[in-house]
């Protein structure tokens, strides 16, 4: 059957039908009904043929309208997977992004030989690192901060589901931190210019500011966390940090200026600089 769109609104509409006039990408689509209708994608495509419940077109079709007004499919869900995890999501926290899974493998890799370490996350948002590492190496004794009481409240409750063992303290950066020192620190910091157009583009128009840009050129978070981490790291304590594209340079000055050693910047998947980092040898100011 070859209905024209909006055709489907038709009493007796099948799943495919209703899919095919939603008027998006056929995978946004089944994600949203699967959402609407509490199914598995698989679930969803051996029941195409079947016509969906009243109240789930319904629920269908409002989630199909916000995603054609560029409400991000993460938000509309609920959850984003990363790190082979799925993590909880809402409009409080910016959505994992698998670039950011660089900065994940890099740190297990600082980790490696490390018996019981202990690990900081700066901003840690979703949780999705922290958890993420603390997942990986539970032995690890890993703490998150986070200013945003929200964005906490997310984190906390991805540390629930997926049972990993991470203390969460509020604190705008190392604030609340005083006097502690880790083996690794980790952070994805806001790093987004305030003027870069991107902010003005697809699911960055909805994520939380605060989360993407430092509300000045992108190297304010980035400048704070390099300053302040020689005096939270343990002798030979590793800083890896997520930054932009064109932003490697300034990070690995800003991090040799701090007193760090083996200053490395490592590529995402598109080629692209993303991760650098620099252990503190010790760095001046740290121990
Ligand atoms: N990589 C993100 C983006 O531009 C930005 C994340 C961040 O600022 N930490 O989509």
């Amino acid at each position: 059957m070859n209905r024209a769109r909006g055709e489907s609104r038709a009493v007796g509409a099948t799943v495919a039908e209703l899919l095919a006039s939603a008027d998006l990408p056929p995978r946004e689509a089944q994600i949203l009904f699967s959402r609407a209708a509490g199914l598995s994608r698989i679930e969803l495509i051996t029941r195409d043929q079947t016509v969906p419940a009243e109240p789930v077109i319904a629920a269908f079709r409002e989630l199909a309208a916000r995603r054609r007004s560029g409400e991000p499919i993460a938000y509309l869900v609920g959850y984003r997977e990363f790190y082979g995890h799925r993590f909880g999501v809402s409009p409080a926290v910016l959505i994992p992004r698998p670039e950011t899974e660089h900065l994940v493998e890099e740190a297990l890799k600082v980790l490696a030989p490390l018996v019981t370490p202990s690990v900081l996350d700066l901003g840690t948002g979703s949780g999705a690192i922290a958890l993420a590492l603390a997942l990986a190496r539970p032995d690890a004794r890993v703490t998150a901060a986070e200013r945003s009481t929200a964005a906490l409240a997310v984190a906390r409750a991805n540390g629930v589901t997926l049972k990993g063992s991470v203390r969460w303290v509020e604190s705008d950066w190392y604030e609340a931190l005083s006097g502690a020192r880790y083996d690794l620190i980790v952070s994805n910091p806001p790093y987004v210019a305030l003027d870069d157009r991107h902010l003005q583009e697809g699911d960055l128009r909805f994520e939380p500011r605060e989360a993407l840009t430092d509300g000045s050129d992108g190297h304010g978070a980035l400048g704070r966390i390099i300053r302040g981490a020689p005096a939270h790291l343990e002798p030979g304590g590793w800083l890896l940090l997520e930054h932009g594209f064109d932003q490697a340079r300034a990070v690995r000055q800003a991090l040799d200026e701090a007193g760090f050693d083996g200053v490395t910047t490592w590529k995402d998947l598109a080629g692209l600089d993303r991760v650098s980092g620099g252990f503190c040898g010790p760095c001046p100011g740290g121990l």
